[in-house]
């Protein structure tokens, strides 16, 4: 993810996490670059291509895992959930905020939104 994440900055970069859940807890596995969707400036916002989602779906599931969460990135900004973040979210995902100031990764934060995609409190998230 912070690959990723450093070698699209400026822009923000997406993908999926692909992973398996047990007990409640996620755990990563691989993080699947996915290409930014949005057709305007991509300094701060980011779109996901929903047939692309649908590939990586199946790819997942042909390793035996499933998509846990969504990854992107804020470029020299820092890692909250935006309300666009969140209007554009699920509940079903988790979404990892990558900060990437000057090009190098800084910090980042998980988010859990609930179902009315309201608010996402955050999760914790080891690396
Ligand atoms: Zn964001």
């Amino acid at each position: 993810m912070v690959a990723h994440a450093e070698a699209a900055y400026p822009r923000e970069c997406c993908g999926a996490i692909l992973g398996t859940e047990k007990d409640g807890v996620r755990h990563g596995v691989v993080a699947w670059q996915m290409r930014n969707a949005f057709e305007g400036a991509q300094e701060d916002t980011y779109e996901l291509d929903p047939a692309e989602q649908l590939a990586v779906e199946k790819e997942a599931r042909a390793r035996g895992l499933s998509i846990i969460g969504i990854f992107h990135s804020h470029p020299d900004c820092d890692a909250y959930f935006s309300k666009r973040d969140l209007a554009s979210s699920c509940p079903w995902y988790s979404f990892v905020v990558l900060s990437i100031k000057k090009g190098v990764f800084d910090h980042a934060n998980s988010f859990l939104p609930n179902f009315d995609q309201t608010e996402a409190p955050r999760e914790e998230l080891e690396f």
